[in-house]
């Protein structure tokens, strides 16, 4: 699953349905009793549906009792088994079967109280036969002192499914869906209960049967259990040890309007709206579109029908094996069967698309399937020629093939993730996989060409291998992010993406997470269905990737590969932890003669939260003698000790530390030396008078490196005089280190800025990039200060002649130049970048001429990749009528990635009406998509004029935010943080000093408490699911306001000297 990097999920519906919702989840409605219910389900939540199901029910009723008898003489007659009688599935759920039917599933009982209590009271209090038992039931269960079955976090480990056979139909008139589940159970604990998930449905009805005898089991009674999303099927009698059973369900539910589960979508064509039904079941949401056993280590065969109206097409994991069309113009496709596999990344749709389609090397069929007019336009070509190029690379890799006859790659018009890696069917939001190349830039490729990277590489570690549970989910996120960066080397191998973007976009980036007191392990405990959300963040994704690519290099790649093959081909079709993983690298490594106890090493890094700095110091009494100690690297030290579960003292790395040293014009070999303790001494030989000491080689580790202040002059000498002696890697890595080590107190703040200085030398891209990311976070933090002007006029000045030198791009790039520049192209960008930002006149002017050419001629000759700083420039620098024309080209644009652009470029408005006029737009889902309204909110609270304008309509709009956002908690946090990263002592603060009036507040200390205690307060009214990102949120803002309080004035005093120097 990739999440979202630069581009929001989209979330669901309008306010108005989510109320409905809300009230669905609480079961606080009900259904009309079905013809085999006894109690009260979900009901539906309109008319038409209601009108629509009862007329189905009184129908499905009818041929029930038909097929009631029929079935029931056939079944004596033959002695036919149970699932064939259950495998004609056309018309309306009906109940099949003998003596052994159950009826419907009971209103799931409201929390906290006893399974099937809540009719008690509508019988006037009269206990049946069936109440009592439950008492008696429950009575056991407390007196053996355990959690009954069903209110456990996890399924119970008596039953295990081998296959599933499931028969949809999909009803898109008025998005209802009914399905028939067999389940063929294995029993491996003789019990009286079934357990499995099931969520948000209305089941019908359920009949067990033994597989061999075509004996039915009796079912004594059924009931969901909400809390832990499960259906719970009580037996009178214990199934079997050993032998083999068959559950079958009837059921229905809605195809949702929200993005989990099976859930629709709809796009215009032509001027009419066409919907399409799609699925997103990770982690946790097949349970509300089949009833299974959702969870990744029951891994089983699933045979899958729909049925739909001709008009539409359905997909599935596997190919059509053949389609069966009835005469009321109805069609059932049935699909081949899968291999073994989980629930999470099984798929289907239901859509009216049209493809186009490649095939691989070794025969698999390749398809991409979007909306006519884009398949038309041919803007899924360059997504199906990737995907073709890097299944043949992936097979070549891992030395083991496809698995599945066929892909299909899928472009929604929304979807919760960027893209989700279903097996054979892989899902991707259109911005994530459409592309045109007449307008797409630089950067908007390298996106969609890494998230197809990314999915592809799921198919072999996440779909073929799957991660035993939810803890090691970094297993599968972390080497899809990771390969992202190997799999585009070998589409452009000019690019150089794992040895150097990797650190700018995945490496400095998740070590600003990393580095807060509240992060937490790569690995954590989940164990509750509302928990798992939580564990696809970045420090799963992006540490994950980090530590894959540190091990990956103290191995050699090569014994690296060599062991993800075995891996790969022992755990293939089944489920594996990260301690299956380091043996099989270990084994890797005794092959070629290497003694490394992997896992040893690895749980250090996955186990424990943070990272370490290692701090270099030269010895000053023994020649050739240094000191290397390591101490958990933390932004806001004034949290150390906070730190409940252990003292800080007590965090320890095994750290693959590789070491050179270096001269005025070389550079040695580097040695690796690994360092276990707090403290070590090391002898370097060749350890000269005006030698410097470079740690952590290409920065292939996960950790920040310090040095003595005398090795840091030596190493700012060597930058200013020849910066090539170090490598690009290693340059970027040391202004990052530099910037962050100040941030945090570890470093004087002059350094970083001195280090700055050698810039306006550097050719290669990466150190720029890497400076202008780092000093991103210290703009935010000076913007709205006094002295801000000397601050931007340093970073002027160290800009200026490289921006000279570069100038502007002419016209837009051929695209057989891509490849060659890319480097010197993404250089250009992010020096106008930055000059345009910090206020180069130039660069202003260019912009304006720019913008105001496009409004006269309403041609736009505006390069490429450099239309974002040229919109936004222009928005901020030019009269409201900019604005407008931007506004209006938002409207009538059709190309996905042009309108994503124009779209941001209107946050940049110094005009505060019109930022809160586009933030009080950006609900409305008619004028902004729902997925860009997050992207709105966090742009404005970049803005220096509107941080606390977006941060006032955060917490104004919070409650209608968190109902669209808060069940994908990915959106939710990144909403979260991106309100609230860059508050400071203002925003929340300024309002707080208005109430506060006449109390002098000028002194820091009362700044601190009150930005604290106001943010504090807000939180702790609203936190619920977003509990984590709040005290992210709040652990940032108090390191900013304590940096601001420690080491601002030291900065602006520097920064002063020097620029009278
Ligand atoms: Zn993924």
């Amino acid at each position: 699953m990739a999440l979202e990097e630069k581009r929001e999920k989209r979330p669901p519906v309008t306010p108005m349905m989510i109320e409905e919702d809300a009230a669905l989840r609480n079961g606080s409605r009900g259904l009309p009793p079905g013809p085999w219910a006894e109690a009260p389900g979900p009901r539906p939540r309109t008319t038409e549906r209601h009108i629509a199901v009862h007329k189905r029910l009184v129908l499905g009723f009818a041929v029930s009792i038909l097929a009631l008898l029929a079935v029931t003489m056939i079944a004596v007659l033959l002695s036919v088994r149970f699932e064939e009688c259950g495998a004609a599935a056309d018309g309306p759920p009906r109940a099949g079967g003998n003596g052994s039917l159950s009826g419907a599933a009971r209103q799931p009982p409201g929390a906290g109280q006893p399974p099937g209590r809540p009719e008690e009271e509508a019988r006037g209090g009269e206990a049946t036969e069936e109440e009592e038992e439950e008492e008696e039931e429950e009575e056991e269960w407390q007196r053996r002192r355990e959690l009954p079955p069903w209110a456990r976090p996890r399924l119970p480990r008596h039953l295990r499914p081998l296959h599933y056979n499931l028969m949809l139909s999909a009803f898109m008139e008025n998005f209802t869906f009914s399905g028939e589940v067999n389940v063929q159970l294995e029993v491996r604990n003789a019990s009286r209960y079934i357990v499995l998930h099931a969520h948000r449905m209305h089941i019908e009805a359920v009949r067990v049967a033994e597989d061999k005898l075509a004996g039915g089991v009796r079912v004594a009674r059924t009931f969901f259990y909400p809390q832990t999303q499960v259906f719970v099927v009580v037996l009178n009698r214990s199934l079997e040890v050993q032998r083999s059973y068959n559950l079958k369900i009837i059921y229905n539910a809605l195809i949702e309007n929200e993005l989990l589960g099976f859930f629709r979508s709809s796009y215009v064509l032509h001027g009419e709206r066409r919907f399409l039904g799609v699925t997103q079941f990770s982690p946790t949401h097949a349970r509300k579109a089949f009833p299974c056993f959702d969870e990744p280590i029951y891994k089983a065969t699933f045979k899958i029908s729909i049925r739909h109206q001709a008009t539409y097409l359905s997909l599935s994991n596997m190919p059509v094996e053949t389609s069966v069309f009835e005469e009321d113009g109805w069609v059932t496709d049935h699909f081949s069967q899968t291999p073994l596999m989980s629930t999470y990344y099984l798929a289907w749709a239901v859509c009216n698309f049209t493809y186009r389609e490649t095939v691989t090397k070794s025969g698999v069929v390749v398809r991409l399937y979007a909306r006519p007019d884009a398949i038309r336009r041919g803007s899924g070509d360059y997504a199906l020629n990737i995907t073709r190029r890097l299944i043949e690379f992936y097979e070549d890799y891992f030395k083991v093939p496809y698995s599945l006859p066929k892909l299909d790659l899928l472009a929604v018009p929304k979807h919760p993730y960027a893209a989700m890696e279903n097996w054979g069917l892989s899902v991707f939001v259109e911005q994530r996989i459409l592309l045109d190349p007449s307008i797409s830039s630089i950067l908007y490729l390298l996106d969609v060409t890494m998230v197809i990277v990314h999915e592809l590489c799921h198919q072999w570690f996440g779909d073929l291998v799957t991660p035993v549970w939810w803890e090691d989910v970094w297993l599968k996120e972390g080497f899809a992010h990771y390969f992202e960066f190997v799999g585009t080397d070998y589409l452009y191998p000019g690019w150089n993406m794992e040895k150097q973007r990797f650190l700018t976009d995945v490496l400095h980036e998740v070590m600003l997470l990393d580095g807060l007191s509240s992060s937490h392990p790569v690995s954590q405990e989940v164990q509750q269905a509302s928990d798992i959300d939580r564990v696809f963040d970045w420090i799963a994704y992006k540490k994950g990737a980090a530590l894959i690519r540190m091990l990956a290099n103290f191995m050699g790649h090569s014994v690296f590969q060599m062991g993800l093959q075995d891996y790969l081909t022992i755990h293939k079709y089944g489920n594996a932890a990260r301690n299956d993983l380091w043996n099989t690298l270990s084994k890797a490594l005794k092959r070629v003669g290497k003694s490394v106890n992997i896992q040893e090493v690895m749980d250090q890094w996955t186990l424990q939260m943070g990272y370490p700095v290692i701090t270099i110091l030269g010895n000053e009494t023994a020649e050739n003698i240094i000191v290397i100690s390591q101490e958990r690297f933390v932004y806001d030290s004034d949290t150390k000790p906070k730190d409940p579960a252990r003292g800080d003292n007590s965090y320890l790395w095994q750290i693959p530390l590789t070491i050179a040293v270096g001269n005025t014009s070389h550079i040695s070999s580097e040695a690796i030396i690994w360092v276990s303790n707090k403290s070590e001494h090391h002898r370097i030989p060749a350890l000269e008078d005006a030698s410097w000491l470079l740690g952590n080689i290409n920065q292939t580790g996960y950790f920040r490196v310090n040095y003595d202040i005398r090795n840091w002059r030596l190493l700012i000498n060597q930058l200013t005089r020849n910066h090539e002696v170090i490598s690009v890697s290693n340059r970027a890595g040391l202004i990052d280190d530099a910037f962050n080590l100040a941030r945090a107190g570890y470093l004087p703040q002059n350094i970083p800025l001195e280090i700055m200085k050698y810039l306006s030398e550097e050719k290669d891209f990466l150190p720029w990039h890497a400076a202008s990311r780092a000093l991103y976070p210290l703009d935010k933090l000076l913007d709205r200060t006094e002295n801000y002007n000397i601050f931007n006029e340093y970073i002027l000045r160290q800009v200026a002649s490289m921006y000279l030198k570069l100038g502007w791009p002419t016209n837009n790039l051929n695209k057989s130049l891509v490849q060659a520049s890319y480097q010197h192209e993404e250089l250009r960008r992010e020096v106008i970048m930055l000059a345009c930002s910090f206020g180069n006149k130039h660069c202003h002017q260019q912009a304006a001429t720019l913008i105001s050419d496009w409004i006269s001629s309403n041609r736009n000759r505006i390069p490429l990749n450099v239309r974002d700083i040229v919109y936004c420039t222009g928005v901020s620098l030019m009269d409201e009528d900019v604005w407008e024309f931007i506004w209006m080209k938002f409207h009538s644009t059709t190309a996905v990635s042009e309108k994503k652009i124009l779209l941001e470029a209107l946050t940049c408005s110094d005009d505060r009406n019109l930022l809160n006029r586009l933030l009080n737009l950006s609900l409305n889902s008619e004028v902004v998509l729902d997925q860009d309204a997050i992207d709105v909110i966090i742009h404005v609270a970049r803005n220096p004029h509107g941080r606390d304008l977006a941060w006032k309509f955060f917490r104004e709009k919070w409650k209608i935010l968190n109902a669209r956002y808060g069940e994908a908690l990915f959106m939710n946090s990144k909403l979260v943080s991106g309100v609230t990263e860059f508050l400071n002592t203002e925003g929340e603060l300024r309002e707080a000093q208005l109430s506060l009036q006449h109390q002098p507040v000028g002194q820091h200390k009362d700044e601190e408490q009150i930005a604290k205690t106001h943010l504090k307060n807000f939180i702790k009214s609203y936190e619920g699911g977003a509990a984590v990102s709040f005290s992210r949120a709040v652990e940032t803002v108090e390191a900013n306001v304590r940096w601001q309080r420690l080491y601002k004035e030291e900065l602006f005093q520097w920064l002063r000297k020097s620029l009278t120097q």
